[in-house]
């Protein structure tokens, strides 16, 4: 299994992981020398009053937030200030902060679980301050170690444990986030940042039961595009994607089957990474999504279920174009076996029907969670809740 501090290709340019008080990144072909936040300068501020924990049978996702939160603020002159841990409240931002204007803004998703013996773990954090430390550097957003930022995370969690939910199926999801607070209207690289971390604890994704999701595919409205910041978790990108989706649910669907390109070809599922799995044009058995070219969020379910999948090795793995019409051919030949969505909320979502040029395609589900989904949510739950050893996981 490939080391959970691996770092891709793309994010070679990014901070080194060794935490040696400076790191030095290339930016816009300038060396920048950054003293980066380090967890062993924490500041904890315990709240006084804690918050009744939430029913986790019908919690709403992102509603509710537990008792502290972490933040660390940054300026061109002074560089990373000490991080602190405080109790939850909300921020004070200058009206013209540029997070708020040029939407210079940045998130993470990611999640803590709780095992049987109650002891907590992170799912591959490095590989979520990879991708935070490469959006940054598209937002123009300071470097930062990203180790010193998993220690720190670490320690937030400690101070909000009981906020783990005491359930294999429930988690603490937790949202880094990364906002330029330039206090003036300029058009430009910020002189300040606030970088904080929230936590909210979410129940089982599937409480109601797997029910497979149906999509409005067109190519309509796009997600993203060649140049653009689609491969970047920035909150733009997800703003402009709401109209599309209350769009699909005018038309009977759940969410949105993101195309690209003349072709239509397949990009996202909503806001997951997008699996198909099927007897390919050459009759071979594969596993199939798109490539990572710079419309696609490297999404690092995506990234596990490609490792794992790969090493069973018991069909062809690949990152390859699918388009609309690959798939009609597929499906008309019979030869669609599942297709699934991915992400850390869900960790795999069977699709069940694609509305698509005003004809349903119906994709294969047996039992409304086929085979291979299944046992992907099985393989990587288990890691996560701490059933199978893994060093894609991390104790708190
Ligand atoms: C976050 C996200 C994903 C999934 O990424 P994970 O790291 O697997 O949670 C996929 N697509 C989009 C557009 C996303 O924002």
């Amino acid at each position: 299994m490939a080391s959970s501090t691996a770092v891709p290709p793309s994010a070679a340019n990014a901070p080194s992981l060794k935490g040696s008080g400076k790191d030095v990144s290339t930016r816009n072909g300038m060396e920048d020398s950054v003293h980066s936040f380090k967890a062993a300068d924490l500041v904890i501020e315990l709240s006084q009053t804690h918050k009744a924990k939430p029913d986790l049978t019908n919690l709403v996702f992102g509603t509710v937030f537990s008792d502290h939160m972490l933040t660390i603020e940054w300026t061109s002159n002074g560089g990373w200030q000490k991080p602190h841990i405080k109790p939850f409240g909300n921020l004070s931002l200058h009206p013209a902060c540029s997070a708020m204007h040029y939407a210079v803004q940045l998130f993470e998703g990611m999640k803590a679980y709780r095992d049987a013996d109650n002891k907590v773990r992170l799912f591959r954090p490095m590989l979520n301050m990879n991708r935070m430390a490469k959006s940054a550097e598209r937002a123009c957003l300071p470097a930062f170690d990203r180790a010193e930022l998993v220690e720190c995370i670490r320690r937030l969690v400690q101070v909000d444990l009981e906020w783990v939910p005491k359930s294999d199926s429930a988690s603490l999801y937790m949202r880094p986030t990364f906002l330029g607070t330039e206090p003036s209207l300029g058009v430009k690289k910020p002189s300040r940042a606030l970088l904080y971390v929230i936590l909210s604890p979410v129940g089982s994704y599937f409480s109601t039961g797997a029910k497979p999701v149906s999509l409005w595919a067109d190519s309509k409205y796009i997600r993203a595009w060649r140049g653009g910041t689609g491969d970047c978790k920035m909150g733009g990108n997800y703003g402009a994607s709401i109209y599309a989706q209350y769009e699909a649910v005018d038309y009977g669907c759940q969410q949105v089957l993101w195309l690209y390109g003349d072709d239509h070809q397949i990009t996202e599922v909503g806001t997951m990474n997008m699996f198909l799995f099927w007897n390919n044009e050459n009759g071979e058995e594969e596993l199939a999504t798109p490539p990572l070219d710079g419309i696609i969020l490297p999404g690092i379910t995506r990234q596990s279920i490609l490792e794992l999948t790969r090493k069973w090795g018991e069909f062809k793995v690949c990152e390859r174009y699918l388009t609309m019409a690959d798939l009609r051919c597929a499906l008309k030949e019979g030869r669609v076996k599942e297709m699934f969505g991915s992400g850390t909320a869900c960790v795999v979502s069977p699709v069940g029907r694609i509305l698509y040029q005003g004809e349903n395609l119906h994709i294969p589900c047996q039992e409304d969670f086929p085979q291979l989904a299944s046992r992907l949510m099985k393989e990587l739950t288990d890691i996560q809740y701490g059933r199978t050893q893994s060093d894609w996981s991390v104790l708190v």
